[in-house]
């Protein structure tokens, strides 16, 4: 269904007096870990009056572990329109388990999927990271990619991939896995440059973006490959729980000269494209 998240919330006199304030959607957030079970609920409510206040009004998230699963869940529970949740292996979390704890966490992905397909907006973060040494093999993490690959098919699930240091090697997975058709999803905190970008892009998927952008002196590829890309390639993201958001938004207008409320209609009608809107 390509519900507007603006449909849900607004009478049309709500959506007109809200006309002069962008609405705006955060790609890719990790709520359940910045408020896990038992954090200050207050804090919790007054970030999310803070942040609407600012225009957002929908939070995609991202999963890292079976706790984060069940807190995404819950938060999804309280606040359906604010949080869509999002469940995978994070690839930092593969990284420093065993193969059995990644089958049993495996397993048990497959078995929350299937309980909760309805309220499920993506797969994800799944990827491949090889920038950092961790316990566990590069063969593991690709065993674990290529099975969530798999579920995200099989439940009909868009992909929130996070892929570092390891461009080669999913370009390959996931042109396999595509199989010809196009891939629905994000490469999440994208940082790679405008040939690298360009080939996921043709894979269907698109680019996030984040608060890298704001950060002096540091993602300089990234910021030489965004005033490339079309404006309908990538959406933008906190990587949290919104905080720098905002942030990220105003650095993408400098660097590509669009104005922010335009950014805004953009990033958010390209990620009903992704499928991750439902
Ligand atoms: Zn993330």
């Amino acid at each position: 269904m390509g519900v507007s998240p603006r449909d849900s919330r607004f009478s049309a006199k709500g959506a007109l007096a809200m006309s002069a304030l962008p609405e705006w959607i955060d790609a890719h957030a990790h709520w359940a870990q910045a408020f896990p079970q038992g954090a200050d609920e207050a804090a919790l409510a007054k970030q999310l009056a803070g942040l609407r206040a600012q225009g957002m009004s929908v939070s995609i998230q991202a999963g890292v572990d079976e706790a984060d699963w069940k807190r995404q869940l819950e938060l999804a529970a309280r606040d359906p329109d604010w949080f869509r949740p999002v469940l995978g292996l994070h690839p930092w979390w593969v990284k420093e388990h065993s193969e059995s704890d990644c089958s049993t966490a495996l397993d048990e992905l497959e078995r929350v999927l299937e309980l909760h397909q309805a309220r499920v907006a993506g797969v994800g973060e799944l990827g491949l990271d090889f920038s950092r040494t961790g316990k566990s093999s590069k063969a593991l993490q690709l065993a674990v990619f290529e099975r969530q690959l798999e579920l995200a098919s099989r439940f009909a699930k868009p992909l929130v991939l996070h892929l570092v240091h390891a461009h080669e090697r999913s370009l390959e997975i996931l042109t396999r896995h595509a199989a010809g058709r196009p891939l629905k999803g994000i490469v999440h905190a994208f940082s790679g440059s405008i040939e690298t970008a360009r080939q996921y892009l043709a894979l269907g998927l698109k680019l996030s973006v984040g608060p890298g952008l704001s950060e002096p002196g540091r993602f300089l590829s990234l910021k030489k490959a965004l005033p490339q890309l079309r404006p309908e390639d990538w959406v933008l993201e906190s990587d949290w729980a919104g905080e720098k958001f905002f942030r990220a938004a105003q650095a993408a207008s400098g660097l590509t000269g669009r104005p922010v409320a335009e950014i805004a209609r953009q990033t958010t009608e390209n990620l009903q494209q992704t499928g991750l809107l439902g």
